[in-house]
């Protein structure tokens, strides 16, 4: 399958600036979806082009996701230099940034009772349960039966958007999350681009958090959405096969720009 032209195009002018951020959530778009989390893992062609982009001059590779950066790490076992940001920009792993702020005392007792009404109305769907991260706790409805698991994320927006004002619904797909800081990945995409002062940002994703950052993006940059459904990136691709080879294109690219002429590029 040949990648679309135009797509082409822009990831090499793309890999040809001096300074490039390849940012990249991870699950559904470099990891293939799966039912539980925890099995997730990156594609392997992906994973391979992240080691050989993080491989480069120049070149500042992150993950931007929203599980929380211990699940991050677990998950997506990257190189060492490749930074990480998780909980949807709350939780931050780039050196020369502040990290992980406490919580105050206020914010505990929140997330204490969310975390009782999220379960009460997990128990109502069997097969969802709550997940637990240090700003937020989240429904997942993924193994639960549609209906209830629907009935469910509907009984959650409601019971906390009555109870306990100011705290941030974010829902994606058969998952709502609820956080009480309201940082988006669209923020940590900004913060990164500053730091490693870049040229042109990549961005891949394929929920609806993602589209904090598609609309962070310029002109310069290239976002590519993964799947289906409304987006703001620029390009649209079905699935985590396709993004894996639009990285291994990038990462081809971007090692050309670097390599001496006449010599092999090494993979
Ligand atoms: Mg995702």
């Amino acid at each position: 399958m040949s990648m679309h032209d135009a797509l082409r195009a822009r990831i090499d002018e793309l890999a040809a600036v001096p300074h490039l951020l390849v940012a990249l959530d991870f699950d559904a778009t470099v990891a293939p979806i799966v039912a539980r989390p925890e099995d997730a893992v990156a594609h392997p062609v992906s994973a391979r082009a992240v080691r050989r982009l993080a491989a480069l001059p120049d070149t500042a590779v992150e993950y931007v996701s929203g599980r929380s950066l211990d699940s991050l790490r677990q998950a997506a076992r990257p190189p060492e230099n490749v930074l990480l940001v998780g909980s949807h920009g709350a939780e931050v792993d780039v050196p020369g940034l502040p990290t992980l702020r406490p919580l105050t005392a206020d914010e505990e007792t929140i997330v204490d009772a969310l975390d009782a009404v999220l379960k009460l109305i997990a128990s109502t769907a069997p097969g969802s349960w709550v997940e637990q991260k240090p700003y937020a706790r989240v429904l997942h409805t993924r193994q639960a039966d549609p209906v209830l698991g629907a009935h469910a994320l509907r009984a959650a927006l409601e019971s906390v958007g009555r109870g306990l004002p100011g705290v941030v619904p974010r829902r994606g797909k058969r998952v709502v999350e609820f956080s009480i800081r309201s940082e988006t990945k669209g923020d940590a995409l900004r913060l990164l681009r500053a730091r490693v002062h870049a040229d042109a940002v990549f961005f891949a994703g394929d929920d609806t958090t993602d589209e904090d950052a598609f609309a962070v993006l310029s002109a310069a940059d290239l976002g590519v959405h993964c799947g289906d459904g409304e987006t703001r990136a620029g390009f649209t691709v079905p699935d985590p096969d396709a993004i894996a080879e639009v990285l291994d294109a990038l990462a081809a690219a971007r090692q050309r720009r670097y390599a001496p002429v006449g010599s092999s590029v090494s993979r």
